[in-house]
């Protein structure tokens, strides 16, 4: 089963991915952090990668595209998978439609998570991840059980560098707006898209999404 998250920066999408993933078996594949370890790495595709990154604004789809294809190909990836980050662009749907076909896979499941705007902003600056295994956490919402280190493995968190930037996160933001809103119609005319809002305001927070989640994947 392959799945997509979907979701404005800050709604919790790499948190509900990597709890659906855990109890799914489905890998999750994040752009965002292949890109980031291999700005870590300093590999040729994390240096020209990072020059779009650190200004908040989309890395080509000529680097992309290539890279969540050999990811899709990897064994892990062959029944399925959870992709969070990917798409991002109307092209970049019509692209992963391609690739899947191509295989006689598609996109089985959307899942679009929104959160308010004024949450949004607060929930970026107060965003903290490991930089080894990836988790994230939320200084407010989701704390680690020690401050500054990472539940899973013990490492010391960190903050993102284009969490700490404004300008970096209002540019995100439009782009978000701009070019990765119009998917929600995309796949609403596929039939896969699922909405879930997540908000304190309403008391539903990323954990009781992704069991609902894994509840309707297990159904189907
Ligand atoms: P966020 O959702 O907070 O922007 P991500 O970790 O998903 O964070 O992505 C970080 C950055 O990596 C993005 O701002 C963008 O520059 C780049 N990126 C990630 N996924 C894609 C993609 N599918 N297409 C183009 N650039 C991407
Ligand atoms: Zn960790």
């Amino acid at each position: 089963m392959y799945i997509i998250m979907l979701g404005a920066q800050g709604t919790g999408k790499g948190t509900v991915a990597g709890l659906i993933s855990k109890e799914t078996g489905f890998p999750q594949i994040s752009t965002g952090d292949i890109f980031r370890q291999n700005i870590k790495d300093k590999t040729e595709l994390g240096v020209e990668a990072d020059k779009y990154i650190s200004q908040g604004n989309l890395v080509p789809d000529e680097i992309t595209v290539p890279m969540v294809k050999n990811r899709l190909s990897e064994d892990d990836a062959i029944g399925g998978a959870i992709l969070d980050g990917f798409p991002r662009t109307i092209e970049q749907a019509q692209k992963l439609d391609e690739i899947l076909a191509k295989e006689g896979k598609k996109v089985d499941l959307v899942i679009n998570l929104t959160t308010p705007k004024d949450e949004i902003i607060d929930r970026m600056l107060t965003r903290r991840v490991c930089p080894n295994c990836k988790a994230t956490f939320n200084t407010k919402l989701h704390p680690p059980k020690v401050e500054g280190i990472c539940d899973e493995c013990g490492e010391s968190l960190v903050q993102r560098a284009d969490d700490s930037n404004p300008e970096a996160i209002r540019r995100r933001l439009e782009i978000y707006e701009e070019k990765t809103s119009p998917l929600v119609d995309y796949y609403k005319k596929q039939g896969v898209l699922k909405t879930e809002e997540i908000s304190i305001s309403i008391n539903r927070m990323g954990t009781e999404v992704a069991k609902d989640m894994v509840e309707f994947i297990k159904s189907r």
